[in-house]
């Protein structure tokens, strides 16, 4: 194995994922899964070379992950020591304003992350697990960390700034900060491929749409708004989560419905969405109901295609005027016809129109699905966040 790779670690709360990926060619070559971390029983999923290995065991905390996934790749393969692994790359969340591109890790900047888990409670704490126990056991590479906030650092502050008294906003660090970057950096980078044109000449709108779902709308190659927010509630109808709502709801709530604060976090965030609207939050699930004639699923699916009408809308305002592309991405955006020919249906106004052949074809490669007469190319583009992550590793360590 002589091609260079980098092991890619998404480090969550009670989960660590891990891929070892060779950037230059993108073949992923191992890949696996740590769950329920500190839970009764714990289970580690090793793939390679066509085969899925598991165990059930309890993992005390993502050192004894780690530690055990180390085993597996020993066991079952590659080995790690003949697999030219040049860097440890890691998935960050919350990169605050401190951290605008991908950056070497050092015990500074593990502290830095550190300092940001008041913006992201519920990722910043897990990835610093991940960041100290993976030095300790990969001491001899370099580690850097890619983060889902830095794509998004070129917004003008005429995007990021919430309308707050501006001390308040500045002693809390409260300002947009749009998460999903290095998917919508990928996929915008792949949709300006994919159509022929140098990036920074390309106007997109890019649609990320899984469990968790984003717009983002990118001017000449850069960032220049993105739906999600301080935290990733903001924007979009998601599986769980409002997207955009009245502030006034929460004083509301609190006020009239006797609700704490961290209930209506736990409402907001966990129990609302499609989910809050139907009772189901996994798409096919809700498409499924809509087919059985279920009205609160119609009803769902509705305010859903809605919200992302109007992102649309407004974000062809702020590129002022239409865009080159518009390409749907992530779980639902490149499996599901139904919802993009919802969308762009409602679009028919603007010259915008599919294909409705391609727009049924099932595929893992980019593609246009419109229209040869549409006024903006629309495509499909699968995301692969740690094929990205992979390739700012091994650019920044070169
Ligand atoms: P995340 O990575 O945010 O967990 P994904 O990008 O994997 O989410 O997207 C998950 C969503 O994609 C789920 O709602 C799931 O129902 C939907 N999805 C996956 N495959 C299909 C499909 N073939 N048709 C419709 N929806 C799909």
């Amino acid at each position: 194995m002589s091609n260079q790779t980098v092991l890619v670690i998404n480090a969550g709360s009670s989960t660590v994922k891990y891929q070892l990926i060779s950037p230059t060619d993108g073949t992923a070559i191992a890949s696996g899964i740590v769950e329920k971390i500190g839970e009764d029983l714990g289970i580690i999923e090793h793939k390679f070379g066509g085969h899925a290995y598991t165990e059930t065991l309890k993992i005390d905390d993502h050192g004894h992950g780690l530690r055990k996934v180390l085993e597996l790749f020993e066991q079952y393969g590659p080995n790690l020591a003949e697999a030219n692994v040049v860097a440890v790359g890691h998935r960050i969340v919350q990169g605050g304003s401190v951290f605008p591109k991908p950056t070497l890790v050092t015990d500074e900047v593990v502290e830095q992350i550190r300092e940001l888990i008041p913006l992201a409670p519920l990722h910043n704490p897990g990835h610093v697990k991940g960041l100290e126990v993976a030095r300790e056991l990969f001491p001899d590479v370099p580690h850097v960390v890619v983060f889902d906030t830095s794509f998004f650092q070129t917004m003008p502050a005429e995007s990021y700034t919430y309308a707050l008294p501006k001390a308040v906003a500045e002693k809390f660090s409260i300002r947009r900060y749009g998460f999903h970057g290095t998917s919508h950096q990928f996929v915008s980078n792949l949709a300006a491929q994919t159509i022929g044109k140098p990036l920074e000449e390309t106007d997109q709108i890019v649609l990320h749409i899984g469990s968790g779902a984003s717009v983002s709308a990118i001017k000449n190659g850069k960032a220049v708004d993105t739906s999600m927010g301080l935290t990733p509630l903001e924007g979009l109808v998601m599986g769980t989560r409002t997207g955009d709502i009245d502030p006034a709801v929460v004083f509301h709530l609190y006020r009239e419905g006797g609700y704490s604060i961290d209930e209506i976090d736990t409402m907001f965030n966990k129990q609302s969405g499609l989910k809050g609207l139907c009772g189901h939050n996994d798409f096919r699930e809700v498409l499924g109901l809509i087919e059985e004639g279920n009205e609160d699923a119609k009803v769902a699916l509705d305010v859903f295609v809605h919200r992302l009408l109007k992102y649309v809308g407004s974000y062809m305002g702020v590129l002022g005027g239409l865009p080159d592309t518009i390409t749907f991405t992530a779980g639902v955006g490149e499996n599901n016809a139904m919802v993009r020919a919802d969308l762009i249906g409602r679009l028919a106004g603007f010259g915008i129109k599919l294909d409705p052949e391609l727009n049924e074809v099932r595929s893992k490669e980019p593609r246009i699905i419109s229209a040869p007469d549409s006024t903006v190319k629309v495509l499909v583009v699968p995301t692969n966040e740690e094929l990205e992550i992979s390739r700012q590793t091994l650019e920044f360590v070169k």
